[in-house]
């Protein structure tokens, strides 16, 4: 597959505006730079292939010959990617309570793999001021603590991944969105020298995501409604109310989605991942079901975390009910749909970032339907 350096980064993701800000380009070389949610380029590069533009998430990406290499089998199960399990859980103990985002799993599980050895420490995202998200390394309760809740804004996480400080023999794991999730998979599989510790990642944690918002629009907006007041915890409710719920000082306030629709990524129109396919466990909402998550377990090592959970009571499980398992399997696969919709508006089906195969697009053209 073609590959480039910096220059391709700069021509094929900068100026499409495809960057997500994901942070997998950033602290692996003295050009890029993270700033205010944005991915800046400090100076040039004349390498003809760089880890910049091979481990980007909207550089060069082939669902398949990725699947092929990290599943051992061909991209198929368009819906939501391989899925060995799927329940419906949430964290018992009760110091996860008023804190997490929804059911707490993913923090749970987090502070479970660290306690049990199973990993030594976890890149997870705090904020820096208001909504600024930037990747955190933690190796303990009080940390994970300091990271739980979503932040809508995205941000660059797997800077922390490569800058670390990183004595040399920790086993990590990661948290992060869809993009993210991605950028990993192809540093696993990048035949390019590693600098970054990808192969002591031993347990990958995805998010569901719709979207992400730019930070530096989105705060501008902020600012303009709520002045200088602290925002606190973010939420968005399912559809067909689609409204973020944000904390501004002590007060809470309604925003329809609409009204922010303008600050969603651009980067984010154009990919077909809801669900963090390449992860070893991913966790979403349950619509209309508060307080408690969706987990799809990928691999044997989700298999094995979750069932430690379980048994252990760190998180308690049952199955996700039928119905809302088909509203996932449609909304996952609408978002592939809209990807498609997206490259296809900025004719960038053929040559994008993107390789699907002719018959896996007809697929997903045929399968998914458009929401009411
Ligand atoms: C931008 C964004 C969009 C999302 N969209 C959807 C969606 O469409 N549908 C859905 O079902 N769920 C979505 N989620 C996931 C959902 O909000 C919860 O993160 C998930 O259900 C886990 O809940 P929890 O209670 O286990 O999380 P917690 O235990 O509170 O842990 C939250 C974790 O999220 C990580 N995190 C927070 N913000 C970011 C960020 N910006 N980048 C990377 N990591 C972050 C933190 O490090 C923390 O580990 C989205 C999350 C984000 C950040």
């Amino acid at each position: 597959m073609m590959n480039g350096g910096l220059r391709a980064l700069e021509e094929r993701v900068f100026d499409r505006d495809l960057c997500v800000s994901c942070g997998a380009c950033v602290s692996l070389c003295p050009y890029l730079r993270s700033w205010q949610g944005r991915i800046v380029k400090l100076d040039e590069c004349d390498l003809a292939e760089g880890r910049c533009f091979n481990y980007c998430p909207r550089g060069k990406v082939d669902l398949n010959e990725l699947h092929q290499r990290l599943f051992g089998g061909p991209y198929k199960e368009i819906e939501m990617g391989m899925v060995r399990s799927v329940l419906m859980a949430r964290a018992c103990d009760s110091v996860w309570a008023g804190r997490v985002q929804n059911g707490g799993v993913v923090s749970a599980l987090t502070d479970l793999a660290i306690k049990e050895g199973v990993i030594d420490a976890a890149v997870l995202t705090d904020r820096e001021v208001n909504l600024l998200p930037r990747g955190h390394i933690v190796s303990g309760r009080e940390d994970i603590m300091a990271c739980t809740g979503s932040i809508y804004t995205s941000g660059p996480t797997l800077e922390a991944l490569n800058r670390g400080p990183w004595t040399g023999d920790e086993r990590i794991g990661i948290v992060g969105l869809p993009c993210m999730v991605l950028a990993l998979a192809k540093m696993r599989t990048s035949s390019l020298e590693k600098r970054t510790p990808i192969d002591r990642v031993d347990l990958v944690i995805g998010l569901f995501c719709t979207w992400a918002l730019d930070y530096k629009s989105f705060m501008g907006f902020l600012q303009k409604r709520f002045g200088d007041r602290t925002i606190g915890k973010v939420d968005i409710t399912p559809p067909p109310e689609r409204i973020m719920k944000i904390t501004a000082g002590d007060e809470l306030h309604d925003i329809p989605l609409d009204e922010i629709r303008s600050f969603i990524r651009p980067g984010c129109h154009v990919c077909p991942d809801m669900t963090s396919e390449f992860s070893d466990i991913s966790v979403g909402t349950v619509e209309g079901e508060e307080g408690w998550n969706t987990v799809l377990v990928r691999t044997e090592r989700g298999e094995e975390l979750v069932k430690r959970a379980e048994a252990k009571g760190v998180i308690e499980s049952q199955p996700l009910p039928g119905d809302k398992l088909s509203h996932l399997k449609e909304a996952s696969l609408l978002k592939k749909r809209r990807a498609i919709d997206a490259l296809k508006d900025r004719g960038e089906l053929e040559d994008g970032y993107l390789t699907l195969s002719r018959e896996l697009i007809q697929q997903i053209q045929s399968e998914s339907k458009e929401a009411p």
